[in-house]
């Protein structure tokens, strides 16, 4: 499925009864009765398919997603099981951070070896509440492949964080590379998507063991929601979730409707704006007050 296609579709359309709704109802339900207390028990110990209580999950934001997973290349299917993943939604993006950053150091070495480039707010979660707490940061330039071996091998990290493209001054590295040398060094690869977007890259697919989204920007695109979400596969998924059904750092109901409803122009909305800032950087690339500019040009 094409990702304009898989943007509008995927996760939508569930049959709960006899119709097939259009859209993903909004359910607010907290918990869920049962015929037997016999079944909720078996619900609740996932003996048996289906909800039991809404920080473990919930249908509306199961269709987000299913839909998330699909976008980044994490959608269980027929031709390629290893595939198999999907995502956890999340309030906000730091929250997806930290949970993510919790969860994959709990039984690693407490260290995270980062990009120098990465979004404010995620400086501050490392070095005001995560290093208190005795997890250490070191930066590294993630465009210097020799820098960062050289980190790898000192610093010996649980795991590695960077953005695809860098908010805001749009430094790329080599994300199956970066990979590589991360796995070598028994370090898993954490990458924040949420500048660059699935339309433009998808790291699961380049060897990142977990994506994690800021909603609130791009992918909802309409600037009345705020969201996150950690998108990985197999176990690495499983543990995201245990740790979600016990911490409860989840996205409520109506902001997952309106992040669908939001993701279903987001290919046509990213087309446009990235035609938008050709434009513009065309235009302030020969303006006399210019001294640098920062921009991704398309190597084609
Ligand atoms: C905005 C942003 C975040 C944080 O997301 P919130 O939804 O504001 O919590 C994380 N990473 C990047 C790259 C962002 O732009």
């Amino acid at each position: 499925m094409k990702i304009h296609t898989a943007a509008v579709h995927a996760g939508d359309r569930k049959k709960p009864g006899k119709h097939i709704p259009v859209t993903t109802p909004i359910h607010t339900a907290a918990s869920y009765f049962y015929g037997e207390s016999e079944i909720l028990d078996k619900v609740f110990g996932h003996e048996v398919e289906g909800y039991a209580y809404a920080r473990y999950d919930n249908p509306t934001n199961a269709a987000l997603e299913e839909l998330l997973a699909s976008l980044e290349g994490a959608a269980p299917s027929a031709e390629s099981p290893e595939a198999r993943g999907g995502a956890l939604a999340t309030s906000s993006g730091m929250v997806a951070l930290q949970a993510t950053l919790l969860t994959c150091l709990a039984e690693r070495r407490k260290k995270v070896l980062c990009a120098e480039a990465l979004y404010g707010a995620t400086v501050k979660l490392l070095m005001n509440m995560l290093e208190p707490f005795g997890i250490e940061t070191r930066f590294v330039d993630i465009c210097d492949e020799a820098a960062l071996a050289k980190a790898l091998e000192t610093f010996q990290p649980g795991c590695v964080l960077m953005e695809t493209v860098s908010n805001p001054i749009l430094r790329v590295g080599d994300l199956a590379r970066i990979a590589e040398l991360s796995h070598a060094a028994k370090a898993l690869l954490i990458v924040d998507n949420t500048f660059a977007t699935p339309l433009l890259v998808r790291p699961l697919e380049h060897g990142a063991d977990y994506v994690v989204h800021s909603l609130t920007k791009y992918l909802s695109g309409h600037g009345d929601v705020m969201g996150g979400a950690i998108i990985a596969r197999g176990e690495k998924l499983e543990e995201i979730r245990a740790m979600s059904r016990v911490v409860g750092p989840i996205l409520g109901p109506f902001e997952a409707y309106l992040a669908m409803r939001g993701i279903k122009t987001f290919p046509l909305r990213m087309e446009r704006q990235c035609r938008n800032a050709a434009a513009v950087a065309a235009f302030l690339r020969t303006h006399p007050a210019i001294e640098q500019e920062y921009y991704l040009d398309d190597p084609a």
